[in-house]
Formats: C-alpha cells, sequence, structure tokens
C-alpha cells in the first residue's frame, strides 16, 4: 500500500546526503585489531552462560578462541554449523537479552565481550571470500516442500539441503528473506546483505526457490503432501492486528510494517513520505523500528505510545534506548481511545492514562500527528491451512518440541508455529533446524522399515 501524501505527509524531507548518514551501519564490520582485542575479553568459561542464552547454542567461547588465534575459517564453521543465518543474527539479535546479556564479564566490568560484532567479523570474512565452508552429502532422493522463505523456512532447506534431500522453497513474494528483506530496519542490515546471505545459503546446491507461490492461492497443502516427502510450513505472521476505534480508515493512518517495508523497498529513501508529526502505537520491535526510521527520514516529532509500563514492552532495554537517543518520545500508560481527524485526514490521536494496578481509566490527552502507524502485533493468516486436520494452539500452528503438527508428514516453524519461543530472527532459525533433524530423521526410520 502506497503512503498517501496527505496532510503533512511528505518526501524528501531531509537531503541524499543527510538521509544517506542516518541510514548507515548501525553496527559496523570490526577491523582485525579491533577483533583480536575483543577476542581477548572473553575467559572461555566453562559451561558457557552465553551459548546457554542463545537459542542456536552457538560455540561461543570456541568460535572466539580461533578469532583471537587468526582461525577465522575455522569460527565461520562452528557459527554457521549451528546457526546458518549467524550473518544475520549477528546483526540484529537483540544481544543485550541473550549471549551478551548473559556474559560474565558483565559482573566482571559491567561490560560483556562483544559477541555479536565478534560473529559479525568471522562470517563476513567467509562470506566475503566465498569460502566453502559445508559439503552436502550425495542425493538421497527425498524432496521436501518449504513453505517461506523467511529465516525459518531457508534454514529448513539449508540443513535438509546439506543430508542430501532435495527442497524446493515456495514464497509468495517476489525476493526471498521474510522479514530480514522485508522487515528488519534498514540500518541494521546494509548492502542488501539479505539478499546475499540468501545466495550463500543456496549455495550448498539442492535447493530451488518457486516466488510469487502463495499456499492457498495457488497451491494447496493436499498437493504439497501428495508431491513431497515432506512439508515444512514457515509462513510467518503475515496479518496485522486492528485498533478497532473511531478514525482507522482516516488517511494518514496506516501498518507499521507496510511503512517499515516501503523504507526496506525504496532504492531512494528521499522518495518515502513521512509525516511532520508522526504517532506509532505500540511497545515491540516493530514500533520501535517504526518511530527511529521516521526520524530518520526526517520527522521532526516523533511518539512512540504504549499501553503499559516500560518494563511491560516487548522492545528490550536496548532499543528503547535506541529510541530514545535517536529523538523519539516515549510516552507510557496510554491508551488509543480515538484517532482524531479533519476532511478524511488524521489530526491526532486522544489517548487515555491507564495505571498499572487494575489498568484504571483516568485523564485523557491528545497527541496530533498527520501519521499514524500500528504496531500492535501480527497475526497468522491460516489461508491454506487445512483447519480441520492442522490443530491450531491460540492463534498459531500447535507443534511438538521438534515442529511436528497434527497433519502427518507436516512440520512448522517460526512465527507462525506455537514453539513456545521469542518472535525473532535466531529463534526462527532454531525452529527450522530442529524441523530439518527431525524430518530427517522420520526419513531414516522410512528407510530402515523400508529395507
Ligand atoms: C518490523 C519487524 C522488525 C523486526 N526486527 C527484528 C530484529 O531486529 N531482530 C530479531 O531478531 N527479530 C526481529 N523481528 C522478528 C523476526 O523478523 C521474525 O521473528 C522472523 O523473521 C520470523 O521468521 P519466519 O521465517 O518465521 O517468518 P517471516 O520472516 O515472516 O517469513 C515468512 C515467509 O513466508 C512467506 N509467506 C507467508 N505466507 C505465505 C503463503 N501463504 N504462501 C507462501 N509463502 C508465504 C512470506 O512471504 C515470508 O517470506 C522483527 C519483526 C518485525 C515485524
Ligand atoms: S560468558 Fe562471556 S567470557 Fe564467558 S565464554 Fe561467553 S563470551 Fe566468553
Amino acid at each position: 500500500m502506497a503512503i498517501k501524501q496527505t496532510g503533512d505527509i511528505a518526501a524528501q524531507r531531509l537531503s541524499p546526503e543527510q538521509l544517506a548518514c542516518e541510514f548507515s551501519d548501525i553496527a559496523p564490520l570490526l577491523d582485525a585489531s579491533a577483533a583480536a582485542a575483543a577476542a581477548s575479553r572473553c575467559h572461555y568459561c566453562y559451561d558457557a552462560p552465553c551459548v546457554n542464552a542463545c537459542p542456536t547454542r552457538i560455540d561461543i567461547p570456541g568460535f572466539i578462541r580461533k578469532i583471537g588465534n587468526g582461525n577465522l575459517k575455522g569460527a565461520a564453521v562452528d557459527i554457521l554449523s549451528a546457526n546458518p543465518m549467524g550473518g544475520m543474527c549477528a546483526r540484529v539479535c537483540p544481544t543485550e537479552i541473550l549471549c551478551e546479556g548473559a556474559c560474565v564479564r558483565n559482573h566482571q566490568d559491567a561490560k560483556p565481550v562483544a559477541i555479536g560484532a565478534l560473529q559479525r567479523h568471522a562470517t563476513d570474512w567467509a562470506m566475503a571470500r566465498g569460502e566453502v565452508l559445508f559439503k552436502r552429502a550425495a542425493e538421497t532422493g527425498r524432496h521436501v516442500a518449504v513453505v517461506g522463505a523467511g529465516p525459518a523456512g531457508l534454514a529448513c532447506a539449508h540443513r535438509l539441503a546439506l543430508a542430501g534431500h532435495r527442497v524446493t522453497l515456495f514464497d509468495a513474494r517476489e525476493k526471498a528473506g521474510g522479514l530480514n528483506e522485508y522487515g528488519i530496519a534498514a540500518y541494521k542490515t546494509v548492502d542488501d546483505f539479505a539478499q546475499r546471505e540468501v545466495a550463500w545459503l543456496c549455495s550448498v546446491g539442492g535447493i530451488e526457490i518457486e516466488y510469487g507461490v502463495a499456499l492457498g492461492r495457488d497451491v494447496t497443502l493436499d498437493t504439497l503432501r501428495k508431491n513431497h516427502d515432506a512439508v515444512f510450513l514457515a509462513i510467518g505472521l503475515t496479518g496485522v492486528r486492528a485498533l478497532a476505534m473511531e478514525g482507522e480508515d482516516l488517511s494518514g493512518v496506516m501498518n507499521a510494517v507496510d511503512f517499515i517495508e516501503q523504507v526496506r523497498d525504496a532504492s531512494d529513501l528521499g522518495t518515502v513520505p513521512v509525516g511532520r508529526r508522526v504517532v506509532v502505537i505500540g511497545g515491540g520491535n516493530t514500533a520501535v523500528d517504526a518511530a527511529v526510521q521516521s526520524r530518520k527520514l526526517g520527522a521532526t516529532a516523533v511518539t512512540m505510545a504504549y499501553r503499559r509500563g516500560v518494563e511491560a514492552m516487548s522492545a528490550t532495554w536496548a532499543e528503547r534506548e535506541f529510541a530514545q537517543t535517536n529523538g523519539v518520545t516515549l510516552v507510557t500508560h496510554a491508551r488509543p481511545v480515538r484517532l482524531i481527524g479533519e476532511g478524511g485526514v488524521v489530526t491526532g490521536v486522544e489517548f487515555e492514562r491507564t495505571a498499572d494496578e487494575g489498568n484504571q481509566a483516568q485523564e485523557r490527552f491528545v497527541v496530533e500527528a498527520d501519521m499514524v502507524l500500528k504496531a500492535i502485533g501480527q497475526t497468522l493468516v491460516a489461508v491454506g491451512i487445512e483447519r480441520e486436520l492442522l490443530t491450531l494452539d491460540g492463534s498459531r500452528i500447535a507443534v511438538d518440541a521438534n515442529g511436528q503438527t497434527s497433519l502427518a508428514g507436516v512440520w512448522a516453524g517460526g512465527d507462525c508455529a506455537a514453539t513456545g519461543g521469542v518472535d525473532l530472527t535466531v529463534q526462527a532459525v532454531q525452529d527450522g533446524k530442529l524441523a530439518a533433524a527431525a524430518i530427517d530423521a522420520q526419513f531414516a526410520r522410512m528407510a530402515i522399515k523400508a529395507a
């Protein structure tokens, strides 16, 4: 959906030079000496807490030791064998609540080992040199359909392909990568990294991608099951929650994910329209990214409003701090009650103050806005999922610990599945990995039975 330039929503608020600066890499690559210094801070802990805090269980002290010894290829193998999207995760993981949050150096000098930066140092080195790190096993003759080419689908495809199975990835869109391509903030993944990573993953061989094929529109689950030995569903959460209140259809009101996608898609950031005064409703990753990117495009006043206190926000403390240092005003305990407009165009949001205790309504106030971005959560679009056979758990696909659904031969993982994990890239990768291992084990059992 294109952004309408109504009210005070306009493109080119900043010069090309300012935009290039605003959207440059927020965590540039470490050079060799900085990497050596960062690696030297690691204690190579026994039963390292950083490893336990990583959903993909990368051997962190192991790869840091290799970086310290100058063995970057070995470090990259350690990382990518546990997490094939180790390059993207090094850029986007909220390390402050994962590996770096658990690092023992926090207790010693209040500064963790720079695990994310070191991970990027090794994986970028290997990818830039086109190092061959993995060899595919001999063809098994098995063929798996993976629906959705986001982190979960790609990780599953890579694992299955390495085991010698053939994989066809089906994606509704024209590019692979899922939210790595269309959702993650532009300054976290610059220089088309998402597409370079997809190319690297597929270079292992045995993976074919069919673009523009949507489950439920162009292909049915039934057909995929008949034509393949297994199916992995990794369709993410492509629906968006509505505010369901007066004024939601006013011009200038849009979904934050659509706004973010236009920023990610733009070959010239100067063409992306943004309000002068922007209000973002929500308290998660998406809200932070929409708010910060609005500021970086030149909005003068950006308010991020959340109905509870900061401790209940799903955005981490580091993300909140990042938003605030980028000039975003955080308003907590503020529940939107209606969107106000004039002549069909939004002019503000009316909020009521809430108290944590009992969420009691208190006074009301208005924040003026030319643009309102809704970021109150994504939902599963269940088209193409045969509900009568595929059990849902709440609003996601029900799975067991290995990603097996209620339907024989069908696995699911990533955001679309009720795995109990958090909605993060690294968790989606782990789900894809686990499902691939379970599918591979199933094929092995079938081979033994047939023998
Ligand atoms: C705005 C935003 C910012 C985020 N920032 C971060 C971050 O900084 N760090 C972090 O760790 N996590 C972040 N996340 C979360 C992270 O992006 C997701 O958890 C992760 O991408 C989930 O991976 P997935 O493979 O399950 O789904 P997705 O990445 O959503 O991929 C699903 C794929 O399935 C395809 N698909 C959907 N329906 C169909 C269909 N019917 N037929 C065929 N294909 C279909 C889609 O086109 C897409 O390619 C962010 C999320 C959002 C929304
Ligand atoms: S917890 Fe910190 S110091 Fe210990 S192994 Fe992990 S990165 Fe190194």
